[in-house]
């Protein structure tokens, strides 16, 4: 999937997502927020002037949010990103209204959406998480910015006992090849192949 594809599901499928912020001490706080507009690969967001969350999005620029979509936990689709946002002002408020009709309701009158600014998520690396397909499937993404991959990965040092694959709960494993091979996309980064690897073949990558 490209990186517009998994962002338009996340705007026009799934649309209201929670997002997190943090205040000038450091206290993070959650809200639900609607995304807006997507053009390309930038998302838009807005909220009232007189909120907190504008208060603390203008003094910590720095967002993450996850949306969710699916009936159960089995049938779900997770998409988490994080990343900077610049306050816009009223561009763009215009072609927000005119695509979510459901904000005249809200803001019926112009002097009312004066107090609405507009946020642009302008850099973010996020992921696309799949629990209904079998194996699980995962996608990272990025905007503005490089991927910081995440996860685990098989070195040299590998022996080809095959301990991890037995271990391994999505067999994401390709044992056909030595150092045996992590098939990313199906990884749950659950670990528990690194705690088994008696020589220690394999590494945790990012944070
Ligand atoms: S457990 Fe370690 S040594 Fe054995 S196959 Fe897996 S990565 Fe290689
Ligand atoms: S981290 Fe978990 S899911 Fe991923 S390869 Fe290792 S055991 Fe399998």
């Amino acid at each position: 999937m490209t990186t517009h594809e998994i962002l338009k599901i996340l705007q026009e499928e799934i649309h209201t997502v929670i997002v997190a912020t943090v205040d000038s001490q450091g206290i993070p706080y959650t809200c639900a927020i609607d995304l807006m507009l997507l053009e390309d690969e930038t998302l838009y967001f807005l909220t009232a002037r007189g909120k907190s969350f504008y208060q603390r999005l203008m003094s910590h620029p720095n967002i993450a949010l996850t949306g969710l979509k699916g009936e159960d936990t089995m049938s779900s689709i997770a998409i988490s990103l994080n990343g900077r946002v610049r306050n816009i002002g009223h561009e763009k408020l215009k072609d927000i209204f005119e695509k979510n009709a459901y904000m005249n309701q809200i803001y019926p009158h112009l002097e009312s959406r004066d107090a609405l600014e507009v946020f642009q998520i302008y850099e973010c690396q996020g992921e696309y998480f799949d629990l209904s397909q079998k194996p699980i499937f995962r996608q990272s993404f990025s905007v503005g910015k490089e991927i910081s991959r995440q996860g685990y990965q098989v070195t040299d040092q590998c022996i080809g006992c095959q301990k991890c694959y037995q271990v391994c709960p999505q067999r994401c494993i390709d044992i056909s090849v030595k150092p045996v091979m992590i098939q990313q996309n199906h990884c749950l980064h659950c670990g528990k192949c690194y705690e088994v690897c008696p020589v220690k073949a394999i590494e945790k990558v990012g944070v």
